[in-house]
């Protein structure tokens, strides 16, 4: 018998999940899937660990309810006869309580649903599944992860806005996003390259969302993501920073808040400036100059933080590309690394079309500045979670 993990990462319209078999501290994955299309088209997919397709769960209907049943029962028939004995859950929002990962009970779920003003968008997706699990399973032990508690080791003044104080003690500050991704990916580099680690780190985590992180001894000091998922540099989707202005002169202008969300999240950042696709592949293949123009832009704003996150850090050790975009495209890597090349970073020109989602050095030898690409893995972060409030770590 080998007892399973589920890691559970719930939004809006879809939940992916991983089941990891675990043997003391070790976390093997043991198949992985999701649900897309939630709400309007649902469909499922599945594969074992090997990447072989398992069979698909038929029958969905459109909404929420009634999945998760249909769902663990369908993961229950897999794991022929181990026993699940823990559920983990990224949750976008741990507040100020939050500085890790924490078994939730029902204090903590309503410390969490108190939350949700701040992350109305994911809030409320993340916690509905824990609910569910809880009222299926009461004695599963079910563990919350936060996308913001690896950011909460910043110093207070790197978290305030510039407004009045009470704005501040009501909790509008700073928070930061991506703690899974930075936290898996500085555990990595401890392991592989322990010399720079506790060093003076920016990792720039370049997904279809995009922040990057100034990391020293291992911690969070400052992130381009503030309050929201907003804020930052420029994403598939979203604007990143934007003049708070902006947002003014379009309420004056008549546009509800609902649709300047809808802007601001859906059709803004690399869809918005190209006007073709949110997809870094598509903008790169494109010869037209509006996705010159994105792709410029990105990489722009990405080098602008770079040089801001150094100045936090007086200095730069270490520079590490990962997701989606910072672990395959050796294109865009290479465009930030020359717009960084006066902090002494240079890559290794072949070392970094080398590198197509592993993890690996791409700096040429004498940079001053080592660069590597490390493949995240929050899924696997949120099950080392797990383990770890399971064993009291
Ligand atoms: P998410 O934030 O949804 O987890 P990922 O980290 O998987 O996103 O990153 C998805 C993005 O990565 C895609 O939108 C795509 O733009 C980009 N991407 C994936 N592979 C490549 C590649 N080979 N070259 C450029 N961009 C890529």
């Amino acid at each position: 018998m080998t007892d399973a993990i589920l890691v559970l990462n719930a939004g809006s319209s879809s939940l992916k999940f991983q089941v990891f078999d675990r043997a003391g501290d070790d976390l093997t994955i043991r198949l992985r899937g999701q649900v897309e299309g939630i709400g309007s088209r649902p469909s499922f997919r599945a594969t074992a660990a090997d990447g072989t397709a398992l069979d698909p769960l038929d029958g969905l209907d459109t909404g929420h309810t009634g999945l998760l049943d249909r769902l663990r029962t369908w993961i229950a028939d897999h794991l022929g006869g181990d026993p699940l004995v823990a559920a983990g859950h990224r949750v976008v929002h741990g507040g100020d309580r939050f500085g890790g990962s924490v078994l939730v009970d029902d204090a903590v779920l309503a410390d969490l649903d108190a939350l949700t003003p701040l992350a109305p968008l994911h809030q409320p997706h993340n916690l509905g599944p824990i609910r569910a699990l809880a009222a299926a399973l009461p004695d599963l032990p079910q563990v919350a992860c936060f996308d913001t508690a690896f950011h909460r080791t910043q110093p207070a003044l790197h978290r305030r806005f510039a407004l009045p104080r009470d704005l501040h003690d009501q909790g509008i500050k700073r928070y930061g996003f991506h703690g899974l991704s930075y936290a898996y990916v500085t555990a990595d580099l401890r392991h592989r390259v322990p010399e720079i680690a506790g060093g003076k780190v920016i990792i720039a985590h370049l997904g279809s969302g995009a922040s990057l992180c100034a990391v020293e001894h291992g911690r969070s000091v400052e992130s381009s993501m503030g309050f929201t998922a907003l804020d930052g540099v420029i994403m598939g989707t979203r604007p990143g920073s934007l003049d708070a202005g902006v947002v003014l002169h379009l309420m004056r202008q008549g546009w509800s808040a609902d649709r300047i969300e809808t802007l601001l999240y859906k059709q803004s950042g690399l869809l918005g400036v190209s006007g073709i696709s949110n997809d870094m592949r598509d903008l790169l293949e494109s010869e037209r100059d509006e996705a010159a123009e994105a792709v410029a832009l990105f990489v722009h704003r990405i080098g602008r933080e770079i040089g801001a996150l150094a100045a936090t850090l007086g200095g730069l050790d270490a520079v590490v590309f990962t997701a989606g975009i910072g672990e395959r495209s050796a294109e865009i890597r290479a465009r930030v690394c020359r717009q960084a090349g006066w902090l002494g970073v240079r890559l290794d020109p072949e070392a970094n079309q080398r590198c197509r989602g592993e993890a690996g050095r791409i700096s040429a030898p004498d940079s001053r500045v080592p660069v590597w690409t490390i493949p995240t893995n929050e899924e696997l972060m949120i099950a080392r979670d797990v383990v770890g409030c399971l064993t009291g770590a």
